[in-house]
């Protein structure tokens, strides 16, 4: 290892920062912390100085990579550059230091926040309702599908199924099956699309909801989703978009307009906040009309000026979060919102297909690419023609780190053999989209002249090429004093 942990580093007696002695009493103390609730060993905590902890940390941003350092196409993710104002804005003193549990009227703007960022939701998504309570993507499905569950079961039957196509996120499948549900796999046609057809011959009224991408994980608009949507209806299900793609429609396409009943938002994603490694995220929900009655609680109400929480809406699914959700992702979208305006918004769609499509024309010869047509903000390459040279997909994202890029998205969607899921996003200059073409057809070309180099990639990084395999199975990030 290039940098070694805190704990190796520790030495003991060294010291970064030291409080004044203990000056409360002994009998005191014990009525102020019982004794069996005190510690009877000292905490294991490395022993290190100010400056060795400052070095150590700046040391390991270094070895990090991350959108402030360069350009990161991975696919799906919309891993755009997160303008510093929204950090600045949700680090204000009133957002940063108020309690949950205070009182409402002293957090009236906060809530306030809260409720303008729900109508800014409802007028670019076209959704009647909103509940910000879920925290990610994955977590806005689950509370998508609960609802979807309640609707039916107030109909009288909960029914078994949900379809989805056989392009979608893992995330649907696995949302759909801890709803309770069944799912049931839609095969895409060879555009890379739903086939109403196909659809027709699997629903019934056993189904449940429709789920859909859109657009879907091969950055394709699914252009029939207004006679699909008017299918689904007809059998009485659902239809549910994941909003994850949101970045391409905005200020274009709202999903309440084309048929969706429900629809969850990334906010980290679609809205620029820094996420990855597990967080932070937002996943609001967005309803129709006959749906909000089982949005969770507690909601956002005005009552006669002042904002409250209430929890007064008795066919309410409960609560999906500890107290309101991720409030400071939130502030974050929020701003970026209002920074753009209506007309910003629609640029970032717009700029988000022109840079997928600039690239996607720079590579398309160099590079197989299953599905043709024009795509949205992403589109996916296959690496099936390196495989003569013994080149795998996996072998070219590692090169890729050593011409200083981030890899994109590999193997996903699952419906591409050797995928390469690129999405450059609107925040990238022509420059970059260039350099980062130039760099994909030198490995093209490496591949075909020596794989060797491709196979022993990544040569310039602090660690060369991990164990995948072990490290998934073999899971050990906690680090253990030896005895
Ligand atoms: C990212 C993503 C999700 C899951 O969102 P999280 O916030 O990571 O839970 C679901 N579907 C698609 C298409 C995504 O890209």
């Amino acid at each position: 290892m290039p940098e070694k942990l805190i704990f190796e580093i520790s030495r003991p007696g060294r010291r970064g920062y030291t409080l004044p002695g203990l000056d409360v009493e002994k009998k005191a103390l014990d009525s102020l912390i019982p004794p069996q609730l005190r510690r009877k060993k000292k905490p294991d905590l490395p022993e290190i100085s100010e400056n060795e902890v400052v070095r150590h940390f700046v040391r390991l941003s270094e070895m990090n990579y991350h959108v402030d350092h360069g350009f990161y196409p991975l696919g799906s993710c919309t891993m755009k550059y997160n303008p510093k104002i929204n950090e600045e804005l949700a680090r204000l003193s009133g957002f940063l230091n108020i309690h949950p549990l205070q009182p409402e009227a002293t957090v009236q703007g906060a809530l306030r926040l809260m409720k303008e960022l729900e109508d800014l939701l409802k007028e670019i998504s076209g959704f009647d309702a909103i509940s910000l309570q879920p925290a990610a993507g994955a977590h806005g499905e689950l509370t998508g599908m609960m609802l979807v569950r309640k609707y039916h079961e107030m109909k009288g039957n909960p029914r078994k199924y949900v379809l989805i196509p056989d392009s979608a996120h893992g995330t649907n499948p696995a949302s759909v099956t801890l709803s309770g549900y069944s799912t049931k796999t839609i095969k895409s046609n060879e555009l890379g699309l739903v086939d109403p057809e196909v659809l027709r011959q699997n629903l019934n009224e056993d189904v449940a909801a429709f789920m859909v991408t859109n657009p879907n994980t091969l950055g394709l608009f699914e252009s029939e989703i207004i006679k699909i949507s008017e299918m689904v209806h007809d059998v009485g299900a659902l239809m549910y978009m994941d909003g994850a793609n949101l970045n391409a429609l905005l200020g274009i396409v709202r999903p309440g307009d084309v048929g969706f009943d429900i629809m969850h938002f990334n906010l980290h994603k679609t809205f620029s906040t820094p996420h990855g490694g597990g967080g932070p995220g937002s996943g609001p929900v967005g309803v129709k009309k006959e749906i909000e009655p089982y949005l969770p609680v507690p909601r956002i109400v005005d009552d006669g000026g002042l904002l409250k929480l209430s929890y007064d809406f008795p066919d309410s699914i409960g609560k999906v979060h500890a107290f309101f959700g991720n409030f400071n992702v939130m502030v974050k979208a929020y701003v970026y919102i209002r920074m753009m305006g209506p007309d910003g918004l629609r640029k970032v769609a717009e700029g988000a297909v022109i840079n997928a499509n600039y690239l996607r024309v720079l590579l398309q010869e160099h590079y197989d690419l299953p599905y043709k047509s024009t795509c949205m903000h992403e589109f996916v390459l296959s690496g099936r023609n390196l495989k003569k040279y013994g080149v795998r997909t996996l072998d070219v994202a590692k090169r890729l780190l050593d011409y200083g890029f981030h890899a994109p998205t590999v193997y996903f969607p699952l419906i591409v053999p050797e995928a390469l899921m690129i999405e450059p996003t609107e925040t990238e200059t022509k420059e970059t989209l260039d350099a980062f073409a130039e760099a994909l057809i030198k490995i093209k070309k490496e591949a075909e002249e020596n794989p060797d180099v491709l196979h022993e990639a990544p040569h310039v990084t602090p660690v060369r090429r991990l164990d995948e395999a072990r490290a998934a199975r073999e899971l050990n990030v906690r680090w253990q004093k030896e005895d």
